[in-house]
């Protein structure tokens, strides 16, 4: 059976984004971060991060300092009872600092390859999957992998749609997070999408 996830960008969604945060103490928890990501998998949804970290690109920080940060977060959403499922990262950056990571990778967003990679790892349906961003990269890059409902969260999801968009895709515009969390309990009602593993999350079949 494929199931759905719920991707999430990480900086601007999951935390403030500060701008190439790398390190604990500049990681600031969005505000309903945990009730969404929480209810969301309780609904059926995989909980997936997919982030660009050109930060390691341009040489600001290091493939461990974004380990020690991933591993710490994951741990506090596990603990709120929000575990994520996996988290991809895409270091490259065509103009990289770092020779190593000079690429015009098909990872970064607003390319899809982080979300196409979970797909075949998880065996996910990709359009009845949502994507939660705060670029128009991320818009674009769960576009591009079919999903069907998008959500744009913070200042720019008062901006303009770009044309290029699917006339099938469902453009959600929250505010807040809380807006987000709010959106996701009436859309959950209305989708009918509680399976009937949503109470024992552990409880997947094989795929
Ligand atoms: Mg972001």
């Amino acid at each position: 059976m494929r199931r759905r996830a719920l991707f999430l960008d990480r900086d601007g969604v999951i935390n403030e984004d500060r701008g190439y945060v790398h390190a604990v103490e500049e990681f600031h928890w969005q505000d309903g971060i945990f009730e969404f990501v929480g209810a969301a998998r309780r609904h059926g949804y995989l909980p997936v991060v997919v982030t660009n970290q050109s930060g390691i690109a341009r040489g600001l920080y290091g493939e461990e300092d974004y380990a020690a940060l991933t591993r710490w977060m994951c741990a506090r959403f596990e603990a709120a009872g929000a575990a994520i499922e996996r988290v991809y990262h895409c270091p490259f950056l065509p103009d990289a600092v770092r020779p190593e990571y000079r690429a015009n990778h098909s990872w970064r967003k607003p390319e899809p390859g982080m979300l196409l990679a979970a797909a075949e790892q998880l065996n996910l349906d990709l359009g009845g999957s949502l994507m939660v961003g705060d670029r128009w990269s991320d818009v674009a890059a769960a576009a591009a992998a079919s999903l069907k409902t998008i959500v744009i969260v913070g200042e720019r999801s008062h901006e303009t749609a770009p044309p290029a968009l699917p006339s099938s895709v469902r453009l959600v515009r929250c505010a807040s997070m809380g807006a987000v969390r709010d959106w996701f309990t009436d859309f959950a009602k209305l989708e009918g999408v509680i399976s009937p593993h949503s109470k024992k999350m552990n409880s997947w079949s094989p795929p």
